[in-house]
Order: C-alpha cells, then sequence, then structure tokens
C-alpha cells in the first residue's frame, strides 16, 4: 500500500535552524530508566525509534553536572567527557536511519537530589526540594553560580555537538529545570537583575539560549523546551499571561519552540483524565507570536488530528513520547498506507512507572519497549519458525491474544479458544468502567493483526477441558486463562480471612460486578489492591447513584497510581463527586449491615454502614486446567502434546503489560534452549584499571 495523499503534510522536510527534519514526527524527550545507566539499551531502544520513521529522536533529561544529579533516577548524564561514548553510542544508532539526534540539557537545580554527588542543590533562592520530604534545601545562587551554571551549560552543548547530537535542548520545562525555576514568580524571590519583573525572570533563560547558540549554533539547532502553562492558575506561570510574553520575549531566537503544560503529571495526563489532543487549548497561541518552528504533544496516534494540527497552524511537527513508544513504527505505517496497524498508546502510563521505580522502560502495548537490546527483540519483526510445532492457546485475554498474534507472525499454526463470546478479557470487561475506555485498543489492536493471519484460527465460545486439550491434537497448549478475585479479602493488609465474608451474599468482587451482581446501598469498596481498580469501581458506583466509601489501608488513593502520575488527580476526583474517603483504616469485619474497620496505627476500631462490600484485596490464578493436566501426565505425553505452559494472570496475576509481555516472551522463546543463564544480555560496569 501507499501513503494517503491527506497524509502528505505530514511528510514534508522543514528547516530546523541548520538541521533538517526529514518529515514532521518528533519523538519528544522522555524518560526510560536506562540512561546513563544502560547505554547500549537506550542506544538501541531510540535506534528502533528512528528506524520507524521519526525525523527526530531526542534522549530524556540528560544532567549537564553532578550538581544536577537526580539519584537515585536514571536519568541521562553528561558531566564531563567521560560521558560523551555512550551517549555518542545513541546519536550514531539514530543517525544510522537518517533521523536527527537531540539532547535535552537539564540543570534540575532544587530538583536535583544530588545523592550521590553530594554537592549541595542550588535554586534562585532559598528553597526546599519540592519533589520530597527530604530533610535538604537548596542555596540561592549567587553570581557567580550564575555565571558557573551557564559555563557548565555551554560546555555541555559542545559535548553534546561532539557526541553527534543536531538539535541542542534548553530545557525550561515541567519545574525540572533551573531556567524555569527563575521564570517562577514562587521560586524567584531574588532582587538582582534576575529577579522581580518577568523582563528580570527571563534574562536568565536568554543568556542560557544565546550562549547555546554561540556555542554549537552554527551546525546544531537550538531548541527550547518551555511548559507555557503550568495549571496552577495565578500560582504559576499561565499560556495566556506570562506564559504568551515569555514566547514573544524570546519568540525569534531559538530554532524551534517544544511547548507543552506543566508538570509531568499534566504534560502526561493518562486517558482517563484527558483526550487526545489535549494540550491544544493551551499552546495553540504560540504559532501566532513566533515564526520559528514549533512543535507539541497531545498522545497523537490519530493521522487525521495530526494533520488537522498542522493544517490549522497549531503546531509544525507532531511531538510524541508515549505514541512513540506504543508504536516506534507509526510514521513509517502512515507512510505506507497501513494505517489500521498503529499500536496506538492507552494512554496508562505504565511506561511512566520504568521511571518511577528506576527501572528500563515497559509499555502496555508494545512488549518490546526496553528489550531491544537485551533481548534483541524488534517491535516489527519476529524470527521465522523453527520447527512443525502446532498450538492451542486456550483464553483470549492480553496475554493468549497477544501470544497467537505472535506465533501467528511467526509462521505457526494457531487455534484461538475463547470460553466466552467476547474477546479481550479482562481488558474488555476493564474498558467498559468509566474512563477506561481507550484500554480497548489493547484488544483491537491484537485482533485487527488476528484476522490478517491465515494461520491463527479463533474459536469462540469455546470452553476448553483437560480432555479437549488432549483430543486436540496440537503439540504445544498455553495456557492464558486469567485470573479471579479473591472474595474472603486475604490481600497484603489480611493475611487471614474477614470474618463475615464467607457469610454474606453482600460481599462482591469486580467479577460479579461484570456479570451484573445486585449492588445495595451504602457501598464500602475495600481497596488493598492499590492500584487503579478499586478508585475506578468507587467512580462507577458513585455514578450508578449509591453512597460510596472507599476504605483503604494505605494512606492515599489508589496508591501505587503515583507511579503512573495519576494519583492526585484520582483522589481529586474521587473527592469531588463525592465519594467518602478513608484511609490508613484496614477492614477486618462485616455483619451483612456494617463493617468493622481498625486504624492501621492504633488499632483503634470504628463501624461504618455498608449494605455491600466491594473487596478487591488480591486475585487467584484460574488454575484448575493446569492443575488437571498435570494429574494426568501420561495421557498428555500419550497424546503427543510436547508442553503445556501457563503464562499471564493465570500464572501470577500481575498488570496487563505483563500479561501482554508474558505471551509475547512465550511466543518468540518457546524454541529456545533452556538453561540457567540469564535470559537476557546485562550492562556490566566497566572495571577500569
Ligand atoms: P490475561 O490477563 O492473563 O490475559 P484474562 O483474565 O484477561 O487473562 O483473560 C483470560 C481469558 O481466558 C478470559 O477471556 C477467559 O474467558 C478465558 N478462559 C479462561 N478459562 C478458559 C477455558 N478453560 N477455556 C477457554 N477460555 C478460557
Ligand atoms: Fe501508552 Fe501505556 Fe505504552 Fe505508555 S505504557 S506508551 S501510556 S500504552
Amino acid at each position: 500500500m501507499s501513503r494517503d495523499r491527506r497524509f502528505d503534510i505530514l511528510f514534508e522536510p522543514l528547516k530546523l535552524g541548520p538541521v533538517i527534519a526529514k518529515n514532521r514526527f518528533f519523538q519528544v524527550p522522555h524518560c526510560n530508566g536506562m540512561g546513563h545507566a544502560r547505554p547500549r539499551s537506550h542506544a538501541a531502544m531510540r535506534g528502533v525509534k528512528a528506524e520507524g520513521g521519526w525525523a527526530v529522536v531526542s534522549t530524556e533529561e540528560v544532567e549537564i553536572h553532578p550538581s544536577s544529579d537526580l539519584s537515585p533516577y536514571v536519568e541521562g548524564r553528561l558531566w564531563d567527557d567521560a560521558d560523551v561514548p555512550a551517549l555518542a553510542l545513541m546519536s550514531q544508532s539514530i543517525h544510522e536511519h537518517g533521523a536527527l539526534a537531540a539532547i535535552e540539557l537539564v540543570h534540575a537545580g532544587m530538583n536535583a537530589s544530588n545523592l550521590y554527588s553530594r554537592e549541595v542543590p542550588m535554586a534562585p533562592s532559598h528553597v526546599a526540594n519540592p519533589a520530597s520530604y527530604a530533610p535538604a534545601q537548596a542555596r540561592a545562587m549567587s553570581k557567580s553560580d550564575i555565571r558557573d551554571f551557564r559555563r557548565w551549560h555551554r560546555r555541555a552543548a559542545i559535548r553534546a555537538r561532539q557526541a553527534g547530537f543536531d538539535v541542542i535542548y534548553v530545557y525550561t520545562g515541567h519545574s525540572l529545570s533551573l531556567p524555569m525555576h527563575f521564570l517562577q514568580k514562587r521560586n524567584n524571590r531574588r532582587t538582582d537583575e534576575y529577579g522581580g519583573s518577568l523582563v528580570n525572570r527571563v534574562r536568565l533563560l536568554r543568556e542560557v539560549i544565546e550562549d547555546t547558540k554561540e556555542a554549537v549554533g552554527a551546525s546544531c539547532a537550538v531548541a527550547v523546551r518551555l511548559a507555557v502553562d503550568e495549571l496552577r492558575g495565578a500560582h504559576g506561570i499561565q499560556a495566556y499571561d506570562e506564559g504568551q510574553e515569555i514566547v514573544a520575549m524570546l519568540a525569534e531566537l531559538p530554532d524551534l519552540w517544544d511547548v507543552n503544560v506543566s508538570d509531568w503529571s499534566n504534560d502526561s495526563k493518562t486517558s482517563r483524565f484527558a483526550a487526545e489532543g489535549y494540550q491544544e487549548e493551551f499552546v495553540r497561541f504560540v504559532k501566532t507570536v513566533t515564526t520559528k518552528p514549533v512543535v507539541g504533544v497531545g498522545r497523537f496516534t490519530s493521522p487525521d488530528a495530526m494533520v488537522s494540527q498542522i493544517r490549522r497552524g497549531i503546531l509544525d511537527m507532531i511531538g510524541a513520547a508515549r505514541p512513540s513508544i506504543a508504536d516506534p513504527f507509526l510514521p513509517n505505517k502512515i507512510q505506507s498506507g497501513d494505517v489500521d496497524d498503529i499500536r496506538e498508546c492507552i494512554g496508562c502510563n505504565v511506561c511512566v512507572s520504568g521511571d518511577y521505580t528506576m527501572t528500563p522502560i515497559r509499555c502496555t502495548q508494545n512488549p518490546t519497549m526496553g528489550e531491544e537490546w537485551r533481548k534483541g527483540w524488534h517491535p516489527e519483526r519476529v524470527p521465522e519458525r523453527t520447527g512443525d510445532d502446532t498450538f492451542l492457546v486456550v483464553g483470549a485475554g492480553p496475554s493468549g491474544l497477544e501470544c497467537a498474534r505472535v506465533l501467528g507472525r511467526r509462521g505457526y499454526t494457531v487455534h484461538l479458544a475463547e470460553a466466552g463470546d467476547q474477546l479481550g478479557g479482562r481488558v474488555t470487561l476493564e474498558s467498559r468502567l468509566p474512563g477506561l475506555a481507550v484500554w480497548a485498543r489493547v484488544t483491537d489492536y491484537r485482533l485487527h493483526q488476528l484476522n490478517m493471519l491465515q494461520s491463527v484460527e479463533i474459536l469462540r465460545r469455546s470452553p476448553v477441558s483437560a480432555n479437549d486439550i488432549l483430543e486436540f491434537g496440537a503439540t504445544r497448549v498455553v495456557l492464558a486463562t486469567g485470573a479471579h478475585w479473591r472474595r474472603d479479602g486475604i490481600g497484603r493488609a489480611n493475611t487471614d480471612p474477614i470474618p463475615g465474608f464467607d457469610l454474606s451474599h453482600s460481599v462482591l468482587t469486580p467479577d460479579d460486578l461484570y456479570s451484573g451482581a445486585a449492588v445495595k446501598g451504602p457501598v464500602v469498596v475495600f481497596d488493598d489492591d492499590h492500584y487503579y481498580l478499586g478508585g475506578v469501581i468507587a467512580e462507577k458506583l458513585l455514578g450508578d447513584g449509591f453512597e460510596v466509601t472507599l476504605l483503604t489501608p494505605a494512606d492515599r488513593v489508589s496508591a501505587w497510581t503515583v507511579n503512573t502520575l495519576e494519583q492526585h488527580a484520582i483522589q481529586k476526583r474521587l473527592l469531588e463527586m463525592g465519594v467518602d474517603v478513608i484511609v490508613n483504616n484496614n477492614l477486618i469485619e462485616f455483619d451483612g449491615s456494617s463493617v468493622t474497620m481498625a486504624c492501621c496505627y492504633t488499632g483503634r476500631r470504628a463501624t461504618l454502614p455498608a449494605a455491600s462490600v466491594v473487596t478487591l484485596t488480591s486475585r487467584l490464578p484460574n488454575e484448575d486446567l493446569a492443575l488437571a493436566l498435570r494429574e494426568v501426565q501420561s495421557a498428555v505425553d500419550a497424546a503427543g502434546i510436547v508442553s503445556i505452559t501457563s503464562i499471564g494472570d493465570c500464572l501470577a496475576p500481575s498488570t496487563i503489560a505483563a500479561a501482554v509481555y508474558a505471551g509475547h516472551r512465550y511466543a518468540r522463546e518457546f524454541d529456545r534452549a533452556l538453561d540457567d543463564s540469564v535470559a537476557f544480555h546485562r550492562e556490566m560496569p566497566g572495571i577500569a584499571t
């Protein structure tokens, strides 16, 4: 196929100062938990993006000096010449595919922990680190500190050019950099020429842009990433106030404006809280005050939406972090007319959790993300079949779907049997809950791919028993039968069943709600799971008209969603909707009309009226089939079945991302020789002598 003419504008080259972007697809900076610690993994991941057609591929934040040490977070690092080779590895792998390499130089100022370097953090004025409760403060910078910072930035820009970068960023975004801290009234209380009026607060940013242009501007484009609105009202920079004035003051200075909203949780809103293109209202003024190219983001996955951004004069380049993670080949798929093959980001922010947990990036939609170097996985290419095995995959949740897709792509004959009418397992069920509709893309993408594979047959309404498997005739069986929520209350807080849970029909699990069980109010949602679902169910029940209390032993609602940047938004939404939130309390008993709770610190008890309890504590694998097959091993052997393997939630319940990964991994690796060696390459620290 060839590209739809409607999308031609996305493939027009664009001049960025002294360099030329071959098209309008720009992978903006994004963290990945690999950075300076795993340079080969990092280089390979960015190289795959370049191969997938992005005209510009950027690093994440790259620390320019030991006083900007973001440890324990793993970001890029360019403290001195010793860091150049690792970054050169990345620029080379980008250049191999004809893309431009961009680097986001950062001095994190008061946001730097400096836990590794033990330098004293710096800020425009004396201030506590806003990003942690650490008992440490940043010191106010003297004029000589400002001169030092400018010199460090200039040197980093020169080193970045040596490392092969074509676009050098001055980073003023997310409230995570010194030039931004100088812009902010709340952090800049200086009385010298760097504080007070906006002209004075902009001075440092202007100087750093000028320094960078002077140092590398002849051969590199200088980009500014600016958060034009902090979404803090009058307490922060606002687009149609100082945001606009800042861009106007510096309008023609950089070669490229990369504009967004701050902080990171506002910039990378999940699909639960924002739709595609959600930043337009804040950034649309930018092109009216500068003639320089403008790039912006908005979780763009639809080529029509992208074209519209350019045609309507909002953006010149389509910026993407998450859409490029979910599908590194997004530009090439538009180019080749394969738009339906785009693996669209679902906006879940599991990718962000890699940075937050200081481990390599993972993606729900793209299980190869982060595995490009260490496992040699490619998002679009799979190894050819190595034998004549035939497969029966039982269960068409995310794990079974992905497993069947990759086995089919490898050329194997696969039957995918699903007990129910619908495919997609838990994703399909959860995507019907408030705010999660976009998650259905996990199923949609895979079904579309499966429908194009001749060698895969999907059998719906086909509950599979152990006998069915023995008679089926497949040489390999994959069990992807999922999991169910426990009804007895056992989880993190209660290691024994909760008294009363066994007696009452009024104790419901999410599975009961999916199958339409009757709920009586008032309802207590007991959330000892701590990811998104408890909060989503509270929201749904409130929407259904019930009086709802969310009770959790954690100190906040949906505690793990701190790692997906949503926790604050979830708790705010539930409180504003009228859900009663009780934290730091465990549910210890239910008598059919009330629950008894106990404070996690003091043990002090209290009761709450509850006609129903919805319990989310932990899940149990659906392992009956696996256990039944284990009982008949000789019949399994006699049937010529070489292997029976449980994958995804039916092995151990986890995230949707983990289920997809498990399906993908099985399909790639089932025919690998098993031994005790580590299943992936590791990057070992060099021991210099
Ligand atoms: P995972 O996240 O591991 O993919 P899910 O719970 O989302 O798991 O999906 C499991 C799927 O397996 C569900 O759609 C369920 O209906 C199906 N399933 C479970 N047991 C059987 C069985 N014995 N035969 C066929 N399908 C099954
Ligand atoms: Fe999108 Fe989720 Fe993948 Fe991140 S992890 S890129 S939000 S699908």
